[in-house]
């Protein structure tokens, strides 16, 4: 370890030390000393806070104390994951140099060379131990150039890579479908606030980038990828320049870019995505999103597809067609599904250990994935070969799995059965596959039979029955006596060396141990070069192909998708949805993944309700009480368009369904108070969106919006939106609203239909049926709600008397709230009086006089004594 000596003047340690966390820069510096990475200074005050571990000093700088602390190298991993999960990066700097050649080469107080490796951020990561298996790990950059956007990404763990030009508005979409890791913006661009780390702007020059992929990719020119733009090449510059950075200048693994254009999926925006929880729950995580509803796919990647596919559901009719049909397949045959779904849970993830291994970070385990793994697809190739009339994806699928025999093959040959993570211990490369390697270890083999030969020979010479010869790291062979047996072996003509004296036990050496420890060693030495050289041969060969090892795995996560899709299907008795070029949505029995599958938890049955969407009757105004099933109503609907456009059967027992082009989705604000912005604006924000960017094509639901406000405001606002919808945007819509008022709008717009929720009253009891009739709701019901809801009955009774009152009033002018002008609501005492005589009626009321226990009797004595 390097020395520090408090000292006015920076020890050359310090110095060394500042100018790493230079070029650090905002990154934690884990700076490593001997078997620790040690934090020093504002760091170690960041890392110590963060990963609950004790702040010490060490030295002093400018006269103060400079605060450290330490992580184990050997534990630093799951101290990297903390950090990273609280949005830290860390650069690495590792000792390049042994103590040892630091002091051979600048004498004895010489300091270790240290250099920064690698800067470990949340979008850089390829450690399985740092990464979720069923996740993508996307790294995104904004590019921008003469006045276009574009979105690049890439997830190194698999060697991903995609550019999408989005324009300015479509950024929070794309972001939020990616959903990314990290960020990252040029410090000097417009968009910077949507970025979680800035790079200097020279990374994100469009000519700049365009160089930078072309030396990644060997080529002269970018046309093979298609048209990526000038923005696009800006943001891919800028992704892998930082790629670039953080992996200290070693090229990134990318496979070549697949070029998107935002309309090649549904729009939908943030807030929508959130909204409908298409991946994700909204108070975070994946539990009750509808991605977790929906999945069944038994494979890392099958997961990360299908997350993939339904946050981008797509456009073209003919490409989800093709996802349906091998769903269908799937579908139909439960015994290949079957098959198919138990062979993928077999098989290892190789996009992520190709990823490994690209990256440099890969171990023989790794390769023993690629071998297992590719080795199942192709069986699985062959298998789905001769499948009879398979679905035309199948058909382009199934020779993607084969075609790495001779990788296979080698793999099979070359390593053991079950290859280790850690390669230093060797041990990984089979017998027989090299000669010189397996005479090495008959060399080690045979020196360590001399050695047991030896241990009994020198019992026999010594009668130290309990004589062994051990190993360690640090005295290599030796022989271990008992200490009261060992007084014999000391005397110098015992030819015996002494070494070591620990308590119980004393530890010799002999010339003749010797020459076999040396041979014994010097095998090990050698074998484990030779089986370290042939670990970089066997990289390289897996490395070569990699491509194609990429698309074999792509595929089988696709096979995983369908498969996965086609089990959910059977499961749920969902239905294979009929596309039509019509701006049309009708659905028969249709339901709510999530919520079906949280009332059934219940013991409840889920009540499946039709949705008629068409030209002519385009916007449907939902009214009835609230719990009545209002919001699961639409967002079911939404939900089965999004299955339905990602190429999957839906929740439903028929579904004819024209193309969405974009999916809006937006609640009133009080449901989103938790969030803490001022929710009305927010809610007039989003609102604003959807009229200025509905088309035709679009399919809007729309919860209650105008809540957020006085009554007045709320209902001019909703029937100014309904009506805008109605004759601008002309979407496809589903309206909910408990204002009644609303429904007038049925006479002046002829493409709006009234809806409401059923509802009836039993015995002065509510009862929801969540069944979707036609017409309007005959009432509210919101004050049957109320005492569904446990409101004490006082209050109810208040709150009917304060209805009869508003009643009254309207049917005297006709208007909403005409009459709470003349409504002195709780104030004046007459009224409160009146109040409590109803309040009092409806205790009286609702007394069962017969069940009361005289105990309880006398309670509800003092209570109706209280209100009186
Ligand atoms: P609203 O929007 O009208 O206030 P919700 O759609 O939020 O009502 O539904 C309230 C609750 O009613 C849901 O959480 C669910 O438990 C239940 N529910 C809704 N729709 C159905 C349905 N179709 N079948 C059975 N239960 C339902």
């Amino acid at each position: 370890m390097a020395a520090a000596v408090p000292s006015p003047a920076p020890t050359p340690m310090m110095a060394q030390y500042l100018s790493l966390k230079a070029e650090a820069g905002d990154c934690l510096l884990f700076y490593r000393m001997g078997d620790f990475f040690e934090l020093f200074f504002e760091d170690a005050r960041i890392a110590a806070g963060c990963l609950d571990i004790a702040l010490t000093a060490r030295g002093e700088h400018d006269g103060e104390k400079v605060p450290m602390c330490g992580v184990p190298v050997h534990a630093a991993t799951a101290y990297l994951q903390r950090l990273i999960k609280a949005g830290h990066r860390v650069a690495i700097a590792e000792q390049t140099e042994s103590p040892e050649a630091a002091r051979k080469a600048r004498g004895s107080k010489a300091l270790v060379n240290r250099a920064i490796v690698r800067f470990v951020t949340a979008g850089t990561l390829t450690e399985e131990a740092l990464l979720d298996s069923r996740e993508h790990n996307w790294l995104a950059a904004i590019g921008e150039a003469g006045g276009e956007v574009a979105v690049a990404a890439a997830d190194i763990s698999t060697g991903q890579f995609r550019i999408c030009a989005v324009g300015a508005d479509g950024l929070g979409a794309e972001l939020a479908r990616l959903h990314a890791a990290e960020v990252i913006a040029s410090e000097a661009g417009d968009l910077t606030d949507a970025a979680t780390a800035l790079r200097p702007r020279s990374e994100f020059d469009s000519r700049a980038g365009e160089d930078r992929l072309k030396r990644l990719f060997g080529v002269a020119t970018l046309d093979g990828f298609g048209e990526i733009g000038r923005a696009g090449l800006a943001a891919a510059g800028g992704l892998v320049a930082y790629l670039e950075h953080t992996a200290r200048g070693a090229l990134p693994f990318l496979r070549p870019p697949s070029v998107a254009a935002a309309q090649e999926s549904v729009a939908i925006d943030a807030a929508t995505r959130d909204s409908l929880e298409l991946t994700e729950a909204q108070g975070g995580g994946r539990k009750g999103s509808l991605l977790d509803a929906v999945d069944r796919t038994v494979t890392g990647a099958g997961a990360r597809l299908l997350a993939a596919d339904l946050g981008a559901p797509l456009m073209d009719a003919s490409r989800i067609e093709e996802r349906l049909a091998l769903v269908g397949f799937f579908h139909d045959g439960a015994g290949a599904r079957e098959r198919l779904r138990g062979t993928l849970r077999a098989l290892p993830d190789i996009g992520r250990a190709l990823g490994r291994l690209a990256a440099g970070r890969g171990s023989p385990r790794d390769l023993g994935q690629l071998r297992d793994g590719l080795d199942g697809a192709w069986q699985l190739g062959e298998r789905l070969a001769g499948v009879e009339a398979p679905p035309a994806l199948l058909v382009q699928l199934a020779p993607r799995l084969r075609g790495h025999g001779a990788l296979i093959d080698l793999l099979r040959r070359a390593l053991v059965p079950q290859p280790p993570i850690d390669a230093a211990q060797g041990g990984y490369i089979a017998a027989g596959y090299d000669v010189a390697l397996d005479d090495l270890r008959d060399t080690g083999a045979g020196g360590r039979r001399a050695i047991a030969a030896l241990e009994a020979e020198l019992k026999a010479q010594t009668g130290i029955a309990a004589l062994k010869i051990r190993h360690n790291g640090v005295l290599g062979y030796h022989v271990e006596v008992p200490a009261r047996a060992a007084d014999p072996l000391m005397a110098a003509e015992s030819g015996f060396t002494h070494r070591q004296t620990l308590s119980g036990v004393v530890r010799f050496n002999t010339p003749a141990l010797h020459e076999v420890a040396v041979r014994v060693s010097q095998a090990g030495a050698h074998a484990l070069a030779a089986e370290a050289a042939h670990l970089e041969e066997l990289t390289a060969a897996a490395l070569s192909s990699r491509e194609a090892i990429a698309d074999t795995a792509d595929a089988l996560a696709r096979l995983d998708v369908a498969a996965g899709l086609a089990e959910r299907a059977a499961e749920g008795g969902w239905t294979r949805p009929r596309l039509v070029d019509r701006p049309c949505f009708e659905v028969e029995g249709g339901r709510h993944p999530v919520v079906e599958a949280a009332v059934a938890r219940a013991g409840e049955r889920f009540v499946s309700n039709d949705c008629r969407l068409s030209a002519d009757k385009r916007l449907w105004l939902v009214t009835g009480p609230n719990m009545g099933g209002k919001s699961t109503f639409l967002r079911q609907n939404a939900l089965i368009a999004v299955l339905a456009q990602a190429g999957s059967f839906v929740p439903a027992t028929a579904a004819t369904l024209g193309l969405v082009d974009r999916l809006f989705s937006r609640v009133g604000a009080s449901d989103n108070l938790a969030r803490g912005r001022s929710t009305f604006m927010v809610e007039m924000v989003e609102t604003a969106a959807i009229l200025a960017q509905a088309t035709p094509n679009s399919f809007v639901i729309l919860d209650e919006v105008g809540r957020g406000t006085s009554t007045y405001d709320g209902l001019a606002i909703a029937w100014a939106v309904v009506e805008a919808i109605h004759e601008v945007n002309r979407c496809r819509c589903l309206f909910a609203t408990h204002y009644h008022e609303l429904t007038r709008l049925a006479e002046r717009c002829d493409a709006l239909s009234l809806h409401h929720v059923r509802a009836r009253e039993w015995k002065g009891d509510l009862v929801l049926l969540h069944e979707v009739a036609d017409g309007p709701a005959d009432r509210s019901y919101g004050l049957a709600v109320a005492k569904l809801a446990g409101m004490p009955p006082a209050a109810v009774a208040r709150a009917k008397a304060v209805l009869a009152k508003l009643e009254a009033g309207r049917s005297k002018t006709g208007g909403l709230a005409a009459g709470l002008d003349d409504l002195p609501l709780f104030a004046a005492a007459q009224e409160a009086e009146e109040a409590e005589c109803d309040a009092i009626r409806a205790e009286v009321e609702a007394l069962d006089v017969d069940a009361l226990t005289p105990r309880e009797a006398l309670e509800t004595l003092y209570r109706l004594k209280a209100l009186a």
